[in-house]
């Protein structure tokens, strides 16, 4: 939820929050917008009420669904832009598809214990998700998390979204950023289509 507040102190004039989860303890270690009374409580609302404290003049949805293949398109009407902030490889896959269907950028993002990758990915230029991992990822039930990593990558995939607004910089366009907060290194690998993808080759 970091990208939201970042989002919404930059006055990015219409947001669309979509999570069906509830505040738990487990999410105070790094979803800074939540403290313990917000527990039991669903997120989107939660998100929804303090960051329209932050800045009235923006409009802000919260939608309190599961993101499935069913409701995607629905979900992502209207949305310039997609910023992942999603834990599960299975959603992603569901956005990922959509994105290039609907033509709509999106901003990856993942993290797992000290490290965390991004990149963003352009419907008609770039890879698609399912280039970047061919095979299905192992789904582990309790994913690690070390608070501070979530935040950096929100706030860059923040910084990625603001530029491809403004048209200005380098993006991670052909490029997965990856950081490993063990080391502090900041490394960069090309990536490339995987010759007949079916979402981003067809
Ligand atoms: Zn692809």
């Amino acid at each position: 939820m970091q990208e939201f507040s970042c989002l919404t102190s930059l006055g990015i004039g219409h947001l669309k929050i979509v999570d069906h989860g509830s505040v738990q303890m487990s999410d105070l270690n790094r979803q800074i917008l939540y403290n313990e009374r917000d527990i039991g409580l669903k997120k989107a609302d939660i998100a929804y009420e303090k960051l329209s404290l932050l800045n009235s003049d923006i409009l802000i949805e919260s939608i309190c669904e599961e993101i499935t293949s069913e409701n995607i398109l629905r979900l992502i009407k209207g949305v310039q832009i997609v910023i992942d902030g999603t834990d599960n490889f299975e959603t992603r896959l569901i956005l990922n598809k959509a994105c290039f269907e609907k033509k709509i950028p999106y901003v990856y993002g993942g993290i797992f214990g000290f490290k965390g990758k991004m990149t963003t990915f352009l419907p008609g230029r770039t890879l698609c998700i399912e280039c970047l991992y061919p095979k299905k990822e192992e789904v582990v039930p309790v994913i690690p998390v070390v608070g501070p990593i979530p935040g950096l990558i929100a706030t860059l995939q923040v910084l990625e979204a603001l530029k491809l607004i403004l048209g200005l910089g380098d993006s991670l366009v052909g490029r997965l950023l990856s950081f490993d907060g063990e080391t502090m290194v900041f490394s960069y690998f090309d990536i490339k289509k995987r010759p007949g993808c079916r979402i981003c080759s067809a």
